[in-house]
């Protein structure tokens, strides 16, 4: 079974690949090749961009867990802390068959940069489980949380580290963290995870947050390309919280969504997806497959279908430079970490497509964990306007500050989204200096 077993003496996985090489495969070279691009733009805080590459802190843990049937299963698991210099750490925790040490680097980088590049007050971090959640029973799966909750638990806490969900893990995920957390330290830590069951402290408007603040961004993008939404053809690859959440955004605007996939499925209807029916279909049979509403479409001419935003929400390395030339969209919003290799990204700009990057466009998620863990630390909390209010003002903000930035400066909006962020980073590390 896919995860179960980690051989002792394959080095190749066991901590992955590339930790000694920042230069190895994706996607942490994709993450340090995006930290050179914005190196000629730093100025004297240049000093100190090796900070960047340099993750502060990595947990590798062993997850042994009692399966149902009395066997003892092993699975790997990491923390990683990119970088505090602005606050605790913050991120999500991913539960998938893939995850390796080398991919959590990269999405806590990303990390520090989108709270950075939105002004949120916290550092990167990331973690996960090489384990696929559908391999395992509900109570397995609660037992490989619980157990990897009390392996991090050395590093995590309200005013260290504050995992979330991502890919594989949810609300009932976080539930259990918040719980094994808690038990461990002898009294309720709501504030340790954000994107919590409302019950438990959770916010309002936090599990639509992501695909709001995808929406949000894509609308700014237009505005400035001067593309109507109204009518607009959207392609969605990913149909979980960010795809599927964004799809309705854009539906409820009046944007034809063409094509949509997801694990089980690629469907495409240039007439227009009935949105609220494929979701409903996801939720009653777990996937797209069989949706009634769509025709299958093979990979590649999904990639290359004719549209005005193509909306990445899936996993990283999807746009590579073979697909980037064939891509026929006017606007690519990232709503993935990491979704864009940077030979794709060059290819891109070179062909007028607009990338707005995963940095900006999915901060929304974050951000609302932010609101959240603010609410958790008060024990007061907002309404869902008012959360939405607040989300709202800081992701057109932030758009703003970096689509000047690109424009002053000629480069891309990812370039520019780093170049606020590394900024903001690097600024914090030289004020606080070296220790000892
Ligand atoms: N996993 C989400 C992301 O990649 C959310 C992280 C969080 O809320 O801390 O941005």
């Amino acid at each position: 079974m896919t995860g179960m077993h980690t051989p002792l003496n394959d080095t190749t996985r066991v901590g992955g690949l590339s930790y000694l090489n920042p230069l190895a495969p994706e996607p942490w070279a994709s993450f340090v090749e995006q930290i050179e691009r914005v190196r000629p733009h730093l100025g004297s805080l240049e000093r100190w961009i090796e900070t960047l590459i340099r993750p502060k802190r990595t947990l590798i843990v062993d997850v042994p867990i009692e399966r149902d049937d009395g066997t003892v299963a092993h699975f790997e698991g990491y923390r990683v802390q990119h970088n505090l210099s602005r606050g605790p750490g913050k991120g999500g925790i991913r539960f998938h068959p893939d995850v390796t040490l080398n991919e959590v680097m990269a999405l806590a980088g990303w990390m520090t940069i989108k709270n950075a590049a939105v002004g949120l007050p916290f550092g990167g971090a990331k973690g996960g489980v090489r384990v696929d959640p559908t391999s395992v029973s509900k109570g397995e799966l609660q037992r490989i949380t619980r157990r990897f909750t009390s392996e991090i638990g050395v590093i995590i806490g309200p005013d260290r580290d504050i995992p979330a969900p991502d890919v594989g893990t949810n609300a009932m995920t976080m539930a259990v963290m918040m719980d094994t957390f808690s038990m461990n330290r002898g009294g309720t830590a709501t504030g340790v995870v954000t994107g919590k069951p409302i019950a438990l402290g959770g916010s309002l408007g936090r599990q639509e947050a992501t695909g709001r603040g995808v929406f949000i961004t894509a609308r700014e993008a237009a505005r400035h390309q001067k593309i109507a939404l109204e009518g607009a053809r959207v392609v969605v690859q990913g149909f979980g919280n960010v795809g599927g959440i964004g799809a309705r955004m854009f539906h409820d605007a009046g944007a034809r969504v063409i094509a949509v996939s997801d694990h089980t499925a690629i469907l495409v209807n240039l007439g227009g997806i009935d949105v609220p029916a494929a979701l409903a279909h996801v939720a009653a049979n777990g996937g797209l497959a069989g949706f009634p509403g769509a025709d299958r479409i093979d990979a590649e001419e999904f990639w290359a279908l004719e549209c005005e935003f193509l909306v990445p929400a899936a996993l990283e390395g999807q746009i590579t430079a073979q697909r980037a030339e064939r891509i026929r969209a006017r606007i690519v919003v990232e709503g993935a970490n990491g979704p864009t290799t940077p030979a794709a990204d060059d290819i891109l700009r070179d062909r007028g497509v607009l990338v707005v990057p995963d940095v900006l466009a999915n901060a929304g998620g974050v951000t609302v964990s932010y609101f959240e863990w603010v609410q958790d630390f008060s024990s007061f909390f907002w309404t869902e306007d008012e959360i939405n209010a607040r989300l709202e003002r800081i992701m057109v903000s932030a758009f703003d500050a970096i689509w000047h930035i690109a424009q002053e400066k000629g480069i891309s909006l990812r370039t520019a989204a780093f170049v606020v962020a590394c900024h903001r980073v690097l600024e914090a590390r030289a004020e606080r200096g070296l220790y000892p």
